[in-house]
């Protein structure tokens, strides 16, 4: 494929020069066989860095089979064993952190420090799933009937898949893998196409650190890909993250197929701002969780939603004279704060809904199209609308980009119910000095991860990450003790013995002869 044969983001069959990342099937790396390939792109000069297999339905068999035939040994470690592969795993991730991330900001755009804080986050699921023999320890009760016991215990299910979206090319497969395969799981990982390289740096670390052959594979692709995991009657469960449309039709074809599914989806994250809140705290930190990454977060805070005109007046100023400030540079440059867009394609997106708000009535008081931005790569400049009402497009669907909106309302509750009847709820937050407010928020809002004076709620890998409504389907959140219930299943044991050898015990003292 020559590096002009494909739109972005877009499939092709021609001949290439440009590197080839492979797949990784039983410990090694398996070149694409199905001439089928994407881009990978370097968002920061525009140009196309690699290319991407796209795999087959043959190649998903392999990959499959490769991880069925491990399971039966490695479910059969011991938990302590399995942990002790993800000690030395830690240990490697936290060795390589500075050559992880420049995989990451190579392919996705977002800054080298953001990109080791992604790398932190999944290194801290794995530090969780060390503990995976205490995790694993089931519950016993003694004497349910007269010299009856009963106990539950937790086992893995067998081969379970994740599929991945671009934003967090390597946090996102964390989430779930170090907890599947502590489990006992063999695990197959569908990384993004858009940046799949640090998957396969992640595949050979483990291997580094101990992990037999098989239990974790990747293997890349696109909807053909998804679909055959979907349906492969060997694959026992299946993690996705992603946008909604696609996490709800992976739950409805994953669960037809009885699969355990969780497939986490897009959001809308509102943070609600107080008259009373400290104004500069909340301007800091509305303009690191919406331009953070170019906003390309899934608990980005892409809604303000203020009470009273007066705090909407006095914070949209803060903003503007911050985002004034904020460096937009390659994620190489040390000094930048936002790098650009993953794609060209996502970034003549994230610009049509710049169209789309200001036909709909809203004020696009910056526009990012105008910013100083490099030239050559897919960056926006920081985007602020205000006046943005409820039926807007751009309030009710996901821009996944630098756009912040903000939403005037005249009450608390108002601004609550707002965020209430919002399609998505994966975050929310408040920003206020008043204690009351604050838990009464915490109790009533229609989301699944909450924030007080916290813009980003992001879970630590001890509790569960998920969203409510269309931000999750399924039952499930991923990581801490929710992704241990999701990779295991549970069996009680009821057993009463009859009369042994204690009738007839001898009482002297037991010699060998
Ligand atoms: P995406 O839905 O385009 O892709 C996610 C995965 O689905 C990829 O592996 C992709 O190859 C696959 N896929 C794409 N099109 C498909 C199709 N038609 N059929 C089957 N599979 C398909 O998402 P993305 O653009 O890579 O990631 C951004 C989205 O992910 C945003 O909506 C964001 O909110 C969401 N996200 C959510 C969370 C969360 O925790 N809820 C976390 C990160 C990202």
């Amino acid at each position: 494929m020559s590096s002009t044969a494909a739109s972005p983001g877009s499939a092709t069959t021609a001949a290439h020069a440009v590197r080839e990342i492979t797949h990784w099937i039983d410990g090694r790396k398996v070149s694409g066989a199905s001439g089928r390939f994407s881009n990978v792109y370097n968002p920061a000069t525009g140009q196309v860095q690699a290319t991407v297999p796209l795999a087959s339905q043959e190649e998903l068999e392999r990959a499959v089979t490769s991880c069925a035939q491990a399971f039966p040994a490695w479910s059969a470690q011991p938990p302590l064993r399995r942990a002790r592969v993800l000690f030395r795993f830690r240990e490697l991730l936290e060795a390589h952190l500075d050559e992880l991330a420049a995989i990451i900001t190579s392919e996705h755009g977002k800054v080298l420090s953001d990109a080791k804080g992604e790398v932190t986050r999944g290194l801290e699921v794995v530090e969780f799933a060390t503990g995976i023999p205490q995790l694993l320890k089931g519950e016993f009760s003694e004497l349910v009937g007269t010299a009856i016991d009963s106990w539950s215990m937790r086992q893995p299910l067998g081969v379970v898949a994740g599929i991945t979206p671009f934003n967090f090319p390597a946090m996102v497969p964390m989430w779930m893998f170090p907890v599947a395969i502590a489990c006992g799981n063999c695990f197959l990982l569908k990384p993004s196409e858009r940046d799949p390289g640090v998957s396969l740096r992640i595949a050979e670390l483990l291997k580094e650190a101990g992990l037999p052959d098989g239990v974790f594979n990747v293997l890349h692709g696109d909807k053909a890909a998804v679909d055959g995991i979907l349906d492969h009657p060997s694959i026992q469960a299946v993690s996705f993250v992603g946008s909604t449309p696609i996490a709800e039709y992976v739950y409805h074809r994953g669960t037809q197929n009885n699969k355990r599914v969780q497939a986490l989806g897009g959001a809308k994250n509102h943070m609600i701002v107080m008259p009373d809140a400290d104004m500069d705290q909340a301007a800091d930190a509305l303009v690191g969780a919406a331009y953070g990454a170019a906003g390309e977060r899934c608990m980005a805070v892409s809604v303000a939603v203020t009470v009273g005109n007066q705090t909407a007046e006095t914070l949209t100023k803060k903003i503007e004279e911050r985002i004034a400030q904020l460096r937009v540079a390659p994620g190489t440059d040390p000094a930048a704060e936002m790098g650009p867009l993953v794609t060209g394609q996502h970034l003549e997106k994230v610009k049509g809904y710049l169209d789309t708000g200001t036909q709909e009535g809203a004020e696009l008081r910056v526009d990012g199209r105008k910013s100083d931005v490099p030239e050559g790569g897919f960056f926006l400049g920081p985007c602020l609308f205000d006046h943005v009402k409820p039926e807007m497009r751009i309030y009710r669907e996901e821009i996944f980009g630098p756009v912040l909106s903000f939403v005037r309302a005249r009450d608390y509750a108002t601004a609550l119910k707002l965020v209430n009847e919002h399609e998505y709820g994966n975050g929310a937050a408040i920003f206020t000095r008043d204690g009351d407010t604050a838990r009464a928020f915490a109790h009533d809002v229609k989301a699944g991860m909450v924030g007080v004076n916290v813009p980003i709620p992001v879970p630590m890998a001890f509790h569960s990450f998920g969203g409510w409504k269309r931000s999750l389907f399924g039952d499930h959140a991923m990581h801490g003790p929710e992704g241990v219930r999701f990779y295991t299943r549970i069996k009680t044991v009821t057993a009463r013995w009859p009369t042994g050898i204690r009738a007839g015990v001898d009482t002297s003292m037991p010699t060998l002869g």
